[in-house]
């Protein structure tokens, strides 16, 4: 077009020049003004236009790429959508992290990722579960400042130059980003990704990190809350050890095991001497305080795989799998032992012997019986024939005989 007009004035300019037609046609030459000036405006408006043209391209471009990114976002939270449903119900707090774990390194693509737990009661980290390396040693400035403290997300991509992540370095990594876990306005714990890479994180990375701790905290909290319910209604609510109800769940699901295992089980069944006199004597809450330490010395005294809880009043149960008669005896005269040597206060006043004692009975699975309720009962029949024998003493189911 330009070339085109160019060409015209050009042409005129010939004309002109060769006097083609008359001088007094200066017309023309005016004409030849105001075509160069118009020429110069197209050429300026053209300009413009290129440069409007460029910027909505660059809005263009931004806008996709802006629907791109919410199109990841949307697809990230379908995905913490998805496991929501399948972790909502999961009462084991370990699963949940573990599965978020396990997430984040997916979705990050990078090996190694921490999740840890904040109890704001006891003002410490409670939980942690690991992707990747088996130990990982966070920064203090991390666990404290950054997250606890200050609540933020960050992103570090040259760790060498902070000399207080200097215990990640020295771990070989290079690069992290941490975002807490937080559930209305409280921070409840911290998720962290590192990698040996220098510069292995953009902002991208730690915006999706963001959205999943968003997504976490509700989980965890969630879990949390079920862990604890669960908990509450399988435990004694004054001694804190298992109830009645958890025990008769218990002893079934071993005894299955047993049967399939072909392994022995054992149960032994307390009953603390004269607790009434002691009741009666020093009041309710002191006897309160001393079924309290008795479930205390029964759960000290005892493995992790072993089951102790509250039968009834003054009665507990331990549940010993894969254990013969023999060992169970050894494990309730220890029992015994160690609760006759305890000082229980004002027991010399109270108990006939001056000591505050227990009794228990053995039964075994399936020397002195083959069901739950005959074991049950056997262990209890063997437990009064303590009582009647004089009590402070472990007794033997089916056979009579006892040990002092
Ligand atoms: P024995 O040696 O024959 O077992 O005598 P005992 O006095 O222990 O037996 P008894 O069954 O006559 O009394 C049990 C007492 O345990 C009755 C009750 O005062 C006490 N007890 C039961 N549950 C609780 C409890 O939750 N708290 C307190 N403080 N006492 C309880
Ligand atoms: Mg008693
Ligand atoms: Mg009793």
């Amino acid at each position: 077009m330009i070339w085109f007009l160019l060409l015209i004035l050009f042409l005129l300019n010939l004309v002109i020049r060769q006097k083609i037609i008359p001088d007094s046609w200066n017309i023309i030459f005016i004409f030849n003004i105001f075509a160069g000036f118009l020429i110069v405006s197209f050429y300026v408006y053209m300009r413009s236009f290129k440069s409007k043209i460029r910027i909505l391209e660059i809005n263009y471009e931004k806008e996709e790429l802006r629907l791109s990114d919410e199109e990841e976002s949307t697809t990230i939270l379908e995905y913490l959508r998805k496991i929501v449903d399948v972790l909502g119900e999961e009462p084991d707090l370990e699963v949940v992290l573990n599965k978020f774990a396990e997430m984040v390194s997916d979705l990050l693509k990078v090996e190694n990722v921490i999740l840890q737990l904040y109890s704001d009661e006891e003002r410490k980290f409670f939980m942690r579960v690991l992707k990747g390396r088996k130990e990982i040693e966070l920064a203090d400035r991390i666990l404290k400042e950054d997250v606890i403290e200050e609540g933020r997300s960050h992103l570090i991509n040259n760790l060498i130059s902070f000399p207080y992540y200097k215990v990640l370095y020295e771990q070989g990594f290079r690069s992290f980003i941490v975002a807490p876990l937080r559930r209305r306005n409280r921070i409840i714990g911290l998720i962290a990704a590192l990698s040996e890479k220098e510069g292995e994180f953009t902002s991208q990375k730690l915006d999706i990190l963001t959205i999943i701790s968003a997504e976490a905290g509700l989980i965890v909290e969630n879990a949390h809350l079920l862990e604890k319910t669960k908990l509450l209604s399988i435990t004694d609510g004054l001694t804190e050890i298992y109830n009645h109800r958890h025990f008769q769940e218990c002893i079934r699901k071993e005894i299955e095991k047993t049967e399939k295992a072909n392994f022995p089980l054992s149960l032994i069944m307390g009953d603390i001497d004269n607790f009434k006199n002691y009741n009666d004597t020093n009041g309710h809450p002191e006897g309160d305080k001393v079924l309290r330490e008795i479930a205390q010395i029964l759960k000290r005294n005892t493995k992790g795989s072993d089951t102790v809880a509250r039968y009834g009043g003054e009665e507990f149960v331990i549940i010993l799998p894969n254990t013969t008669k023999e060992n169970a005896l050894i494990v309730a005269e220890n029992l015994r032992k160690k609760i006759e040597e305890s000082k229980f206060p004002f027991e010399e006043k109270s108990q006939p012997t001056g000591k505050l004692t227990i009794t228990f009975g053995v039964a075994n699975y399936p020397l002195d019986a083959k069901s739950v309720r005959d074991l049950i009962k056997e262990a209890d029949r063997a437990l009064y024939r303590g009582k009647e024998e004089g009590k402070n003493r472990v007794v033997e189911g089916q056979t009579s005989t006892s040990h002092n």
